[in-house]
């Protein structure tokens, strides 16, 4: 037994300001269906009746779990790339 996709876990890099994703494979920069674990406070504001709301949502923490091309289907298969007019 191997464990060859241990070391990919963190497959996916995060786009920051100036960075943005693109599929190694068809070069789409726009649509993505993104798999994503978070963890959240909610403050549930219950009625008299019983009927709760939640009104205030905090994000505690939160994870992507894979990204997947909308135009290839490819998964994880995602690079960083400048955003256009980001010059550092
Ligand atoms: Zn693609």
């Amino acid at each position: 037994m191997s464990y060859e996709g241990a070391s990919d876990l963190m497959t996916v890099p995060l786009p920051t300001e100036t960075t943005r994703w693109r599929c190694t494979l068809c070069g789409n920069l726009t649509r993505f269906d993104v798999t994503r674990s978070s963890k959240v406070v909610e403050y549930v504001h219950l009625d008299l009746a019983g009927e709760p709301k939640v009104e205030e949502r905090e994000v505690v923490s939160e994870t992507i779990d894979s990204v997947r091309c909308r135009w290839c289907n490819a998964v994880d298969q995602i690079e960083l790339v400048d955003r256009p007019g980001a010059d550092s």
